[in-house]
């Protein structure tokens, strides 16, 4: 382990305080499960580590009204398995509870926060689809203010996000799916149940009573450098009757929109072809999902 200096600041005044002065030499540090493991790996060599658990106020739940819809406002120090239990989310956005169950194992989650995921950038991610299907935002706080960044656009390239030094992520804001909608999220495990997926799906679909699509978000994970959005496969949806047809034809547009990495898990082809799949299935159940009535 590389010589580094902790510090424990109890306010966010303190916490940019110490940002300023030890600007690239610092990191800041939630859980901790993707940071140590990246020092000891030599990834990354602060010589500041800047603890953000004590400062109060970020990791509150609260359900806020957000224009005319529900919405959630989490903190970003909120452990993952925190998000998983909140009875706020399972009611608000129970896709929310649903995606941050199939992280890791319960030990990461306890520790493992969901601003320190999202910074961590990992595509692999599970969060990432689901959050960007329900249209969340995050909350990037810094000395010189603070500015809001639509989840969809905070994942710049592999690892990478548009969170800019001396930013520390505060909260994120999660919208409840339209009223009459379905929404679900997909895992594709073949390994074993505490891995990364192979690819992922979040999809929110809603209709109309003749069973048209009125919109749809799909979001896949772990086949890019970043998790993407199937505008194309949306488009093909939006405003056309859900059949098994259009479905197919919707999808179909997936491998080219995908760009997966070999590992592993399988080859960039293999990977392609599973988020057809999963898209597919994703829509399927998705609609399977929508309350009756
Ligand atoms: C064994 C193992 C298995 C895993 N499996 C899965 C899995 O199946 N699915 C999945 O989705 N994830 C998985 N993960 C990843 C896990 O979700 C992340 O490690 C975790 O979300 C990171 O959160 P953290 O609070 O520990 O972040 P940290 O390690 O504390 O920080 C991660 C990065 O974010 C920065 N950071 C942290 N918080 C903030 C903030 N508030 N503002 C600005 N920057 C910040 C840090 O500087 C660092 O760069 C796994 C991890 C491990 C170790």
């Amino acid at each position: 382990m590389i010589d580094f200096e902790f510090h424990t600041p109890s306010s966010l005044e303190e916490a940019f305080a110490l940002l300023e002065r030890h600007g690239d030499d610092a990191r800041v540090m939630a859980g901790g499960t993707a940071l140590i493991l990246q020092m000891k790996q030599r990834f990354a060599q602060p010589g500041h580590v800047i603890s953000l658990r004590g400062i109060p106020g970020l990791s509150s739940i609260e359900a806020v009204a957000n224009g005319g819809t529900n919405a959630v406002r989490v903190g970003a120090l909120c452990t993952q398995r925190q998000v998983e239990t909140s009875p706020v989310i399972q009611e608000t956005v129970p896709l929310v509870a649903e995606t941050f169950r199939r992280v890791a194992t319960p030990r990461i989650r306890n520790m493992g926060t969901i601003g320190g995921g999202l910074v961590h950038g990992d595509p692999n991610q599970d969060p990432p689809p689901s959050l960007i299907a329900l249209g969340a935002s995050v909350e990037l706080t810094s000395s010189a203010g603070q500015r809001v960044v639509p989840v969809e656009d905070l994942f710049i390239d592999y690892y990478e996000t548009d969170v800019q030094p001396g930013e520390i992520m505060t909260s994120i804001l999660i919208p409840a799916a339209p009223a009459g909608s379905g929404s679900v999220y997909l895992k594709f495990l073949p390994r074993t149940a505490d891995d990364y997926g192979t690819v992922s799906a979040a999809a929110v679909v809603s209709v109309d009573e003749n069973n048209t699509c009125q919109d749809i978000r799909l979001v896949l994970g772990g086949v890019g450098m970043t998790p993407i959005r199937a505008t194309e496969a949306e488009d093909l949806l939006r405003g056309r009757p859900l059949t098994e047809d259009n479905i197919r034809a919707s999808v179909a547009s997936v491998k080219d929109a995908v760009d997966p990495l070999e590992d592993f898990r399988g080859s960039p082809d293999y990977k392609r072809e599973m988020a057809e799949v999963f898209a597919r299935r994703a829509i399927n159940q998705a609609v399977a999902a929508i309350p009756k009535g």
